[in-house]
């Protein structure tokens, strides 16, 4: 499986999934339709699945616009979020598998960003077809949505930080390997934040260097992966106790809550 992303908006992400051996593919979170389109074109596929993460317009707003073009096209998305997706086929809960030209992935319910959001997980898996060389999944593959960013975290529109600390931990059990593909490039900003709560974290120094470097090239910083992340993202570090200290807290939800007021004003 080939995993293109293709910038869009401001600073969205659209990740388009293809399989070289059906000529198939999968869209998430398409905001827009035309660059989707024209990928798709490039490689002769035929649109399968739309895997959408949640509700909000810059990830559900191509939905019908590639529906009036692909049919059949299976439009997942969560099932809290009946009602408010675009051509929504298929709901899904947390544990759910879903499949796409034959790899599985595992549904997350993640609430916080949305009381809806659902992320997807392709564990590391075999090429399904088995006869190619290429095509395996060796690292996992987390799409989040606006749940998780590179050294950030989604705002809480409709959740609680209670809620989204639980999404968080769920992501912070999976392996270390797994990239994560983040709707949107945040992350210079996003580091920035972190510095000023997490400043002697040497990981997180040298990994704000290397993003500031990166993005002055003009190149993207997703994928991350959860190594990364647990390592320098102070919204999956609630109990690293210099986090703790400095906000005054030794719970885990205050701190998060805290960590997470601090974003909104910084
Ligand atoms: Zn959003
Ligand atoms: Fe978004």
């Amino acid at each position: 499986m080939e995993i293109l992303r293709l910038p869009v908006l401001d600073d969205n992400y659209v990740f388009l999934l293809f399989d070289p051996a059906t000529k198939t593919a999968a869209v998430v979170d398409p905001a827009v339709h035309a660059p989707v389109l024209e990928a798709l074109a490039d490689r002769d596929a035929t649109l399968v699945t739309i895997f959408n993460t949640h509700h909000h317009g810059d990830h559900v707003g191509a939905n019908a616009k590639l529906r009036a073009q692909f049919p059949d096209v299976e439009i997942y998305a969560s099932e809290a979020d009946r009602g408010r997706i675009p051509g929504q086929t298929v709901a899904l809960n947390e544990g759910d598998r879903v499949s796409f030209a034959g790899y599985e992935a595992e549904v997350f319910f993640v609430p916080g960003h949305t009381r809806g959001h659902i992320a997807y997980y392709f564990a590391p898996q075999a090429n399904p077809a088995g006869n190619l060389e290429t095509g395996d999944l060796e690292t996992g593959e987390l799409f989040c949505g606006d749940t998780l960013f590179a050294g950030g975290c989604g705002r809480l529109f409709e959740g609680t930080p209670a809620q989204m600390l639980d999404s968080l931990s769920k992501f912070r059990s999976l392996p270390d390997s797994t990239r994560v593909w983040c709707a949107h490039e945040y992350t210079e900003s996003n580091l920035r934040f972190a510095l000023t709560v997490d400043g002697k974290n040497r990981a997180l120094s040298d990994r704000a260097i290397a993003v500031r470097a990166m993005r002055s090239r003009g190149e993207s910083t997703v994928p991350s992966t959860i190594g990364l992340e647990k390592e320098t993202n102070p919204f999956m570090r609630w109990d690293d106790l210099a986090i703790q200290a400095l906000l005054e807290t030794s719970d885990p939800v205050r701190a998060f809550a805290k960590l997470r007021g601090r974003k909104d004003m910084f």
